[in-house]
């Protein structure tokens, strides 16, 4: 079977299947060597690794991974790339594809059954619409991880890499930054992808710390105060925090901690660090 990262070669699996896009997968195969080539290099992939792969597509990064790797789980929610992947990956016996949507599936059984219930390595070209969703899952749901190496839309690395005083800084930047060091790889244009996509793309890196760099006496507590801070930006952090459904804090009881902490009382959510939220949370 021929290799997938140049272009005349997906076109040709693409018409010898008569494959029909869908748009609401995001679906936009990588066809750059030198990109897949970067993300191997950043992914430090090697034969003791496990992989699991979101979204292989038509095998393309597939192909890669199966060559370095010990084993690779690759999981797809569009069926009629499943005979596709059969096909392209047909020479390779150490991968696993799993016709399923991520987002309802449970990582941590993969890395026990796959694994051992040691740390797995995510390695993908993510569909851009539920890329929030598929890494907060992850990290959240405390899926043992080594890290994380992602094509995401580009904006959206830029986010995860911020931090307060920037308009991109959000309740993302807070929750990849407690879980993780985000590196940028790679910036990737349109045209390394059929089709292309109407906006830039990077590669990021996201190497998870073995202890999050603030302590919290409730982490779920902090992510759901970190959510309600940022979930109407125009209003203070006192507004947002005393209508925020179930976390249960008075104006008063914020407006104090506010104090204690020698911030203003009209303060908003994007000013805070990391830390300054670990605090809030612990003093409230
Ligand atoms: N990895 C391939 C590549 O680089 O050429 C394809 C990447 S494409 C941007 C995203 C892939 O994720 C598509 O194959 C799409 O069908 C798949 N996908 C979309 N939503 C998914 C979900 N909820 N669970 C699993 N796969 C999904």
């Amino acid at each position: 079977m021929a290799y997938l990262g140049v272009p005349k070669n997906t076109i040709e699996i693409l018409q010898k299947y008569e494959f029909r896009f869908q748009k609401k997968y995001g679906q936009n195969f990588l066809v750059d060597t030198n990109v897949l080539e970067r993300i191997m290099d950043a992914a430090g992939i090697t034969g003791e690794d496990c992989v699991l792969e979101i979204g292989p597509g038509i095998g393309t990064m597939t192909q890669y991974l199966a060559e370095r790797a010990r084993e690779v789980v690759a999981v797809e929610i569009d069926r009629n790339l499943i005979p596709i992947l059969e096909d392209t990956l047909s020479k390779y016996r150490n991968v696993t594809v799993i016709n399923e949507d991520i987002l309802k599936l449970d990582v941590r059984q993969i890395a026990l059954e796959k694994n051992q219930g040691r740390p797995l390595k995510v390695v993908a070209n993510l569909p851009y619409y539920i890329t929030t969703p598929i890494i907060m899952g992850l990290f959240e749901n405390h899926v043992p991880l080594e890290g994380i190496t992602i094509m995401v839309q580009k904006e959206v690395a830029d986010r995860m890499r911020t931090g307060p005083g920037s308009k991109d800084y959000g309740a993302l930047s807070l929750a990849v930054q407690y879980y993780s060091r985000p590196e940028l790889v790679a910036n990737v244009p349109p045209n390394c992808f059929i089709p292309r996509p109407n906006v830039g793309s990077a590669v990021i890196h996201l190497a998870r710390h073995d202890k999050p760099p603030v302590q919290v006496q409730d982490e779920r507590k902090l992510f759901a105060f970190i959510r309600a801070a940022f979930n109407q930006r125009r209003k203070t952090l006192a507004n947002s925090l005393q209508n925020a459904p179930g976390l249960g804090v008075t104006r008063e009881q914020v407006a104090a901690v506010l104090e204690k902490m020698g911030l203003s009382a009209t303060v908003r959510g994007e000013a805070l660090t990391l830390e300054q939220f670990a605090v809030l949370c612990d003093l409230l």
